[in-house]
């Protein structure tokens, strides 16, 4: 029962994804390209105001992080250094009557578990998306579609260093696209072929480590509830010794309870100095840090929060996504936070067919519109009733909407509807900026 209703949530959420604008399959009209996804207008204002978000937290709101926009080609030898060379692998099974291929982990005994078919035994397979670079496609010329954003820091850890004079402890922040040739599928964007991860790399002194993984933990945790994720949504799993990555000496998974199970979001990950001394190796390259103060000299260790853009939507639209009866109607409202909303305000007139109140919503929006404490879209709409309109702003999640009407042109004060509480307050036109920009501060 449960169940169906959760798996019922996961369709409504994919529906209204698709129906208003935020998320559509890639190539759709070839018949779509499996586990790759396109954000729609209303998709990329929420993209857009969550990497914001993020950014402004991590590298505007601190002192000790840099941001760094890195290529996604590399040079192949980064992939062998890290290690994605040889251990970014997943067991797998192929079906040889469907064909269909999963991950050993997912089969419980020797049957396909889509038709029954007999499977082959278990083979390795790379998650890295190979290409190759120049006229001629032999193996000098291969190189991968990076994995992850990471090791765009690490081989810049010098650069940044030196060219920012920068000190110990200090972090570098990064948003970009990784890809990975994953073969479990489904649930919307969750496991995407291409994605893109927020990733810092905070370097410290070694023996400082451990209490510097534990404040990032948290750091972590309260950002996605400061930005309105539900507590009991979201939990910490430390991984055990066995599922710790070749890398990492700790691990702590931030998962939030979507409607397919509890899954994760960001990992926090201790790297340990593993990183830094692989390409020291590999390049020849000296990347250790000189301490002025102690004049010792040694690698750095490696503070690792790494989450997905992608997942991070997906979780705050589900978090926001409600249902509820008004007036013996249903509403559907996304009450996600303001800072994300994909609309900030939206201008109606409750007349379209009257030029002078048309006039004034055009005005107050012209003005709205160049108003940066918004922070993002304001939109004009005069395409049905007033019922309408505040329902579709509802289901999109815009927090304030503006309505003109036949009283505004003489008394010079418009409506202003919240949209969660629907409490609405008559302001006046001079006053109408002020009001939003108290609201969105
Ligand atoms: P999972 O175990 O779910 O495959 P992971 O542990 O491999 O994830 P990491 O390598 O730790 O993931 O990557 C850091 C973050 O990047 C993840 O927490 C997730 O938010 C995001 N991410 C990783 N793989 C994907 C993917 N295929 N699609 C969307 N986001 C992803």
């Amino acid at each position: 029962m449960q169940q169906n209703k959760e798996q019922d949530k996961m369709e409504k959420i994919v529906s209204l994804c698709k129906r208003r604008g935020f998320i559509f399959q890639s190539s759709e009209i070839y018949g779509g390209l499996a586990s790759t996804w396109d954000y729609g207008s209303l998709g990329a204002e929420l993209k857009r105001n969550l990497k914001n978000a993020w950014w402004a937290s991590n590298v505007y709101q601190r002192d000790d992080i840099e941001g760094l926009d890195a290529s996604i080609l590399m040079r192949p030898e980064t992939w062998m250094a890290s290690g994605h060379v040889t251990n970014f692998e997943d067991a797998l099974v192929d079906c040889k009557s469907c064909k269909k291929r999963f991950k050993v982990e997912h089969v419980t005994g020797k049957k396909c578990p889509e038709c029954g078919g007999e499977l082959t035994d278990a083979r390795q397979f790379n998650l890295m998306l190979k290409t190759h670079l120049g006229p001629v496609e032999d193996t000098s010329s291969l190189t991968y579609l990076r994995p992850e954003t990471a090791q765009g820091i690490f081989v810049n850890f010098q650069n940044v260093l030196t060219s920012m004079r920068r000190k110990l402890p200090f972090g570098i922040a990064q948003i970009g696209k990784s890809f990975r040739n994953e073969v479990t599928t489904g649930n919307l964007t969750f496991r995407s072929r291409e994605f893109e991860q927020m990733e810092i790399e905070f370097f410290v002194k070694p023996g400082t480590d451990e209490e510097w993984y534990e404040k990032w933990v948290s750091e972590r945790f309260e950002w996605y509830i400061e930005l309105g994720i539900n507590r009991e949504n979201l939990r910490k799993r430390t991984h055990g010794k066995t599922e710790l990555a070749h890398y990492a000496k700790a691990c702590t998974d931030i998962e939030y309870k979507f409607p397919f199970g509890w899954s994760e979001l960001e990992g926090i990950a201790n790297r340990t100095d593993f990183d830094l001394k692989q390409h020291m190796r590999l390049s020849g390259k000296d990347l250790q840090y000189f301490d002025d103060e102690s004049k010792d000299k040694y690698v750095p260790y490696v503070i690792e929060p790494s989450g997905g853009v992608d997942r991070s939507i997906l979780a705050f639209l589900t978090d926001s996504y409600r249902e509820e009866e008004v007036k013996g109607e249903k509403r559907v409202s996304l009450a996600i936070h303001k800072r994300l909303a994909p609309i900030k305000v939206a201008v109606l007139p409750l007349l379209r067919n009257r030029p002078d109140i048309v006039e004034l919503a055009g005005k107050i929006t012209e003005d709205l519109q160049k108003c940066s404490a918004l922070g993002g879209k304001v939109m004009y709409d005069d395409t049905a009733s007033i019922g309408r309109l505040y329902r579709r702003q509802d289901e999109i999640g815009t927090p304030y909407c503006i309505t003109v009407d036949v009283d505004s042109l003489s008394d010079k004060k418009v409506t202003i509807r919240d949209r969660d509480s629907m409490k609405q307050d008559r302001v006046s036109v001079d006053k109408v900026r002020e009001y939003l920009e108290e609201k969105f501060n």
